[in-house]
């Protein structure tokens, strides 16, 4: 597939055309959408206007972004103005934001023609988008399985040639998990890094958008676009977008990669070979490898379904049937607000809002709330004290491939297990990337996951890039 990085300079040389592109795009949309469900909305005029005003900067002979002409796709909790906006959710129905969100403004402002809002678990709440309202994402690759989630289908979007990019949000594993399965490049960000405004909040102290693209320049790039300050999101740090795109080729020589035992035990026999692999083919490319263990990481998962269900539990209060979307008439202002949750929310939201509440009740608070909040606070020693003796770590982006429709839906527990080893980055609040390296028996993909200290993308790039070269990539 033609990436972005040389869409960018072709319609910037005049080429091809964002307009030529913008048509590609649609047609692979056209061809595989009703089967695969990518797409919630597809905003054909809007972009195809994005796409017009790109092509005439060029023909007027002024400057275009780094991603003009290329076509991009949206996680539909990112607001976009005007369009409709949905989390997938009922609850939102009907709903059209009145701004956008900046990470939408900078990919916009950057040249990228934005197609449309792509499918994901309800208000991100998942790992394989079935739990979206309106029906799950299929797995371009094998259609019988999932896509991951919640960003299933960001990632669907980019593995199935839609659009050589997109953007999702990451509060577990929701960007890796899906590059993953999906055999791409996705990575979660430090906390902090890309602004959130206008990222429709389901746990705010884990929350961060990212980048999906079916190589590491492409989501190096894609995330110096988003990256950097921003006034209108008081958790954005204070300072420019950092340098990314030209570091990816530094390589590993000199590095030192812990592999961490507990980010590996637990998965499947060939994933653990592929992370086997990828660290001799780091060790070959002249970094130093060390064995680590880091037990505190066996307790993010609980800590996280404490946490994340407590700020949802909170965030969610706002869809009351009053400011947005799915209104059910009742004879009191209290009866509409349970008629119009009780419509508007599926059973996944409902279950995450119930043991969010019970975690933070009276009573239950310091034994539940307070003692998550305890195990974070050793989790981020834990790391630092790693990154003591490491510049980075290695592990296993998820226990398996890509698995099959219902395989997990309907227990809980297995289902959130698939985010065991990505959660403890959210917890730490640093960044973590996941790389396609080798595929299981099914010929499926598996990815890598290389973990970092706050601020490493860069390192953690060039790492990635590196296994893409050994793949020949
Ligand atoms: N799968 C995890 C969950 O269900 C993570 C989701 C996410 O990162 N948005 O909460």
């Amino acid at each position: 597939m033609t990436s972005a990085i040389s869409i960018a300079r072709e319609v910037a040389s005049g080429a091809t055309s964002a307009e030529a592109q913008l048509e590609k795009s649609l047609e692979a949309i056209a061809a595989r959408n009703d089967e695969l469900n990518v797409f919630l909305y597809l905003d054909e005029e809007g972009a195809r206007a994005q796409a017009r005003a790109v092509d005439e900067k060029v023909r007027a002979g002024e400057p275009v972004g780094p991603l003009a002409g290329v076509p991009i796709a949206l996680k539909d909790n990112l607001c976009q103005r005007g369009v409709p906006t949905t989390c997938s959710s009922r609850i939102l129905e009907g709903w059209r934001p009145p701004y956008s969100a900046t990470v939408v403004e900078r990919v916009l402002a950057a040249g990228a023609v934005a197609v449309g809002k792509t499918n994901l678990d309800e208000f991100a709440m998942g790992s394989s988008t079935e739990t979206s309202a309106f029906g799950p994402t299929r797995n371009p690759l094998d259609p019988s399985r999932v896509p991951g989630g919640s960003s299933g289908g960001s990632a669907a979007a980019v593995a199935a040639q839609m659009t050589t990019i997109s953007l999702g949000s990451d509060t577990g594993g929701s960007i890796r998990q899906p590059a993953a399965l999906c055999g791409l490049v996705g990575m979660k960000p430090t906390y902090g890094l890309v602004s959130r405004y206008g990222l429709i909040a389901f746990s705010s102290s884990l929350d961060q958008i990212g980048p999906f693209a079916a190589n590491v320049a492409d989501a190096a790039l894609l995330l110096e676009v988003i990256a950097g300050h921003d006034p209108k999101d008081s958790t954005s740090l204070p300072e420019p977008s950092p340098s990314l795109l030209a570091h990816v080729n530094d390589g590993v020589a000199g590095k030192r990669v812990g592999v961490v035992r507990e980010l590996i035990e637990g998965a499947d026999d060939e994933v653990v070979a592929a992370v086997n692999a990828a660290v001799a083919v780091l060790r070959d490319a002249g970094a130093e490898i060390v064995e680590l263990s880091i037990p505190e990481t066996r307790l993010g998962l609980s800590a996280y379904y404490l946490l994340a269900p407590a700020e949802a539990s909170s965030n969610l209060a706002r869809f009351d049937g009053v400011r947005y979307g799915l209104r059910v008439d009742a004879e009191d202002v209290t009866a509409m607000n349970e008629a119009t949750r009780t419509l508007g929310f599926g059973a996944e939201v409902k279950r995450r809002i119930m043991l969010g509440t019970y975690a933070l009740s009276a009573g239950y608070y310091d034994a539940y709330y307070g003692q998550a909040l305890k195990v974070r606070t050793q989790m981020i020693h834990a790391f630092r004290e790693a990154y003591q003796k490491v510049d980075f770590l290695i592990g296993a982006t998820t226990p398996s491939v890509a698995f099959k429709f219902g395989e997990k839906s309907d227990n809980p527990m297995a289902m959130y297990l698939s985010d065991v080893f990505t959660i403890p980055t959210n917890l730490a609040g640093e960044a973590a990337v996941s790389v396609p390296f080798g595929h299981g028996a099914s010929g499926l993909p598996i990815g890598v996951q290389l973990l970092g200290p706050g601020r490493s993308e860069a390192m953690l790039f060039a790492g990635a890039r590196v296994l893409e070269v050994a793949e020949g990539r």
